[in-house]
């Protein structure tokens, strides 16, 4: 089987155990390929490198730095199709999206390198008359980077990108069923000419990195996106060391369809941003608020769509729904479908595993749309990660707010309606860091990402993402 190496130093190594873990595909158990199980030695000579590039890093002109990047993303848009399939096999996702995440994960590269060039200080109005005040922003130094499997090139871009162009050097961990994704995105800025050191990718068992990463001091700033469990365990870690943090969190997004909604548009949106990735995005919808007035033709039309959906491979072209991550992962879309039925639920479409025949070996769930959902039903209170739509009937633009902000998560929010003032009054009450009017598609390069609550800390993607790698250093002169 194909084993990968790791990237520490510069050099594509095994690790020092030369153990190594196999990485197999959610749609069939075939194992795509192996990469090595980097251990705690690993990870200190991956910090030690980093530690040894970062001030011949950060005093690289960002003009010079941005030309690095620029090469890193032309390689990876350069290497769209084999990646694209790599994250297909590895992650499940359609190849046509898998395709699109590639691209994208170049844009954000393309992004940070220009805005890696403004980094800008500021000339203060001293009160002193023969003092002069002024600041430098300067990189935070080492940065550890967690990303999970569900975007597992777009993640690594997305953060990675922002922190080199800050100046900061970084150890990326790619979750481990994507690895040779990550190696792959890893690659592509080792082949662009980024120096020794400046960007390492461990791979491996997610404790033992994660450990190193929050004991060893060098280490100034960990990025993580995944669990909001995950994130807490890693915030509790890094207060020690009060090392930075920016957590890119779960999400729980609730999905308001007011009475004056454009009916098919709300449709649409919900189908992509709930069907798309088999629902295993953060920002997917988890609670389908729909105005009573529209709710039997709502369910109607949903349920038509839904039911047309193919589950299948990624890699076939009519596919619309993969696989999900993993066995695991079925048991727990099934379990809140089932706890939702058992508590009153309607079951409208779907709700059942898939094992036979082009999906016995693989872990797949049919589309599902459930009605008649309640606030102590599982599904409105966890996120499911899953292909399945719960759909909730309101009367009032009041207790639809309520609800919708009644959670600890807060990502993202989308509302419906054609009338401006309620979209502006609702998406301004709305406790979320995201809001889409009449759209789903709210991640962008230039536009912060983030979530408010327990759905994380910092942005993502902007000029935020870049702001939150780099410190502000006040300096003060007599003249
Ligand atoms: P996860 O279990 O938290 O894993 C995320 C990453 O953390 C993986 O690389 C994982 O490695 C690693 N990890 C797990 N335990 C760790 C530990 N103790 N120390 C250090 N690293 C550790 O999350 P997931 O199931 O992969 O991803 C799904 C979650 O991510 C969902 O909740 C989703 O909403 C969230 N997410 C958020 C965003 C956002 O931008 N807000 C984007 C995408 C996903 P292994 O996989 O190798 O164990």
């Amino acid at each position: 089987m194909n084993l990968e190496n790791m990237l520490i130093n510069g050099e594509w190594v095994r690790a020092a155990s030369n153990h190594s873990f196999a990485i197999y595909n959610p749609a069939n158990g075939a194992a795509v390929g192996e990469a090595p199980t980097g251990s705690a030695d690993d990870v200190i000579l991956a910090i030690n490198a980093a530690d040894a590039a970062f001030d011949g890093w950060a005093k690289t002109p960002a003009r010079e730095r941005a030309a690095i990047l620029r090469r890193a993303g032309d390689l990876l848009l350069s290497r769209e199709e084999p990646i694209a399939q790599l994250i297909t096999l590895e992650a499940g996702k359609l190849l046509r999206a898998s395709r699109k995440e590639v691209s994208v994960a170049a844009e954000f590269i393309y992004w940070y390198a220009e805005e890696g060039r403004r980094s800008y200080g500021e000339w203060i109005p001293d009160p002193l008359p023969d003092r002069r005040l002024l600041t430098i922003r300067q990189p935070v130094g080492i940065v550890a980077i967690i990303t999970p499997w569900n975007f597992p090139a777009y993640m690594i871009a997305r953060t990675a990108a922002a922190a080199l162009a800050a100046g900061c050097t970084v150890v990326v961990k790619p979750s481990k069923q994507t690895a040779l994704t990550g190696l792959a995105v890893a690659r592509a800025f080792a082949d662009a000419g980024i120096p020794p050191g400046v960007l390492n990718c461990v791979t491996g068992d997610s404790n033992t990195i994660g450990k190193v990463f929050l004991e060893d001091t060098r280490v100034r700033k960990i990025s993580f996106t995944g669990s909001i469990e995950v994130g807490k365990q890693l915030m509790s870690g890094a207060a020690n060391g009060i090392k930075r943090v920016t957590l890119e969190l779960g999400g729980h997004a609730p999905f308001i369809v007011l009475s004056d909604a454009d009916f098919e548009k709300a449709i649409e949106g919900l189908i992509s941003a709930k069907f798309g990735n088999a629902g295993q995005m953060c920002i997917a919808p988890n609670r389908i608020y729909v105005h009573s007035s529209l709710l039997k033709a709502f369910l109607e039309r949903l349920s038509f769509r839904v039911e047309q959906l193919k589950v299948g491979s990624g890699l076939e072209r009519e596919t619309d729904v993969g696989p999900l991550i993993n066995r695991s992962a079925v048991d727990k879309v099934e379990s809140h479908v089932n706890d939702a039925i058992n508590k009153g639920a309607r079951l409208l479409v779907g709700g059942y595993r898939l094992s036979e025949g082009a999906h016995a070996s693989g872990s797949f769930f049919a589309p599902t749309v459930l009605a008649d959902v309640t606030a102590d039903m599982r599904i409105a209170q966890e996120e499911t990660f899953g292909p399945v739509a719960p759909v909730i009937a309101f009367e009032e633009e009041e207790e639809v707010i309520g609800r919708a902000n009644d959670t600890p998560y807060g990502l993202a929010a989308y509302l419906y309606t054609r009338d401006l003032n309620k979209a502006i009054r609702i998406a301004e009450r709305l406790e979320y860091g995201m809001i889409g009017i009449n759209d789903t598609r709210i991640a962008v390069v230039e536009g912060p990402f983030g979530g408010v609550k327990q759905s994380g800390i910092g942005r993502e993607g902007g000029h935020e993402g870049l702001a939150s790698f780099l410190e502000t250093k006040q300096i003060a002169f007599r003249v």
